[in-house]
């Protein structure tokens, strides 16, 4: 049976392996993080819990409709709002989609029956371990990847900026009281505020708080308890309830400026190497989605 190992464990990695695993491929799923999933995120604080990377997933392709409907389905996520798109209102009122019990229990979901090893920092490439590799990190950190076994970095890839975003944790006395659970502040320096609370990720009230690409972008490199206290300081007026904890979390490569709308790409090595992410598709988990099923493909097409 071939084999492909395939680095990251987030919605393109997990995507890609499960359409491989379907076609009878012996699949190997490592991500150097702790937990599945990227910036799919949820993370526990006590008895509060806060989604702090992905707040939720609208759906545009029948692909990932049908993948959407799947998981409600099974109960693994639920439409959480019903808002217009910020960037493009001219799509109306448009489903938003959210794990039940936190976004990490989606590729969670997708990761059950696959082999994933997590905690597993990938560096070295084995090539004559494997038949097919797909890389699914952010751009940067494939580059280094690529780089570090003497691949030629594709230009495309080189020339992708991304955005970050810094993401403070704040556990409440009282509920939030967002309206509609949510707030979008029409100024900086904070860019998006979740109630976690409404949102049914949390038992216990917790608000989580996104800067403005701006506010990161300054601030990433300097002292976290100085822009936590500042974003901190930012969201008061919008919320109800004193904050008890706070922490915080920097999302380094948190979207893309641009992508490059090809679903996947494929680079002269010794065995096929396929490099997969939001970045080939669309920044967003649905992007994510489609560039892990364009990476399948390619990978089926190259080992047939
Ligand atoms: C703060 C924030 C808010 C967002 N909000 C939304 C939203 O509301 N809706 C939406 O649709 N999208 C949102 N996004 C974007 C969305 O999360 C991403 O587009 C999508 O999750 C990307 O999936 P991916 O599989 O391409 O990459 P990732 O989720 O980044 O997965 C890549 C994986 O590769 C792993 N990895 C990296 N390097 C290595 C290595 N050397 N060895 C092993 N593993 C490695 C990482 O640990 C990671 O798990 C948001 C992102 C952020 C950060």
């Amino acid at each position: 049976m071939p084999s492909t190992l395939i680095v990251g464990a987030g919605m393109a990695g997990l995507t890609a392996a499960r359409a491989l695993a379907a076609e009878g491929i012996d699949v190997l799923v490592v991500d150097k993080g702790r937990a599945v999933g990227g910036r799919m995120a949820t993370r526990r604080i006590g008895d509060a819990a806060f989604d702090h990377g992905a707040q939720h997933v609208s759906v545009r392709t029948d692909a990932f409709a049908d993948e959407m409907q799947r998981l409600v389905d099974d109960g693994v996520t639920r439409v959480w709002l019903r808002t217009p798109s910020v960037a493009h209102p001219e799509r109306g009122v448009e489903a938003r989609y959210a794990g039940v019990g936190g976004m990490r229990r989606i590729p969670e979901a997708l990761a059950a029956g696959l082999a994933v090893k997590t905690g597993t920092p990938v560096d070295r490439l084995e090539f004559a371990a494997t038949d097919a590799i797909v890389l699914t990190p952010p751009a940067p950190q494939t580059m280094g990847i690529l780089a570090a076994n003497g691949l030629a970095v594709p230009d495309e890839l080189v020339a992708i900026e991304y955005d970050a975003t810094l993401a403070v944790m704040a556990t409440l006395d009282e509920p939030a009281d967002l309206p509609d659970g949510h707030v979008a502040p029409a100024s900086g320096p904070v860019a998006w505020m979740a109630d976690n609370q409404h949102k049914g990720v949390s038992a216990v009230p917790s608000l989580t708080i996104h800067s403005t690409a701006e506010f990161a972008a300054a601030h990433i490199d300097r002292d976290p308890e100085a822009w936590t206290k500042a974003l901190l300081e930012a969201a008061r007026p919008h919320h109800a309830g004193g904050v008890t904890d706070a922490v915080s979390h920097r999302w380094r490569f948190s979207q893309p400026h641009s992508t490059l709308g090809c679903g996947a790409m494929t680079v002269g090595a010794p065995i096929p190497v396929v490099l997969a992410g939001e970045v080939f598709a669309g920044a967003r988990v649905e992007g994510a989605h489609i560039s892990g099923l364009a990476a399948a493909e390619m990978v089926l097409d190259l080992l047939s």
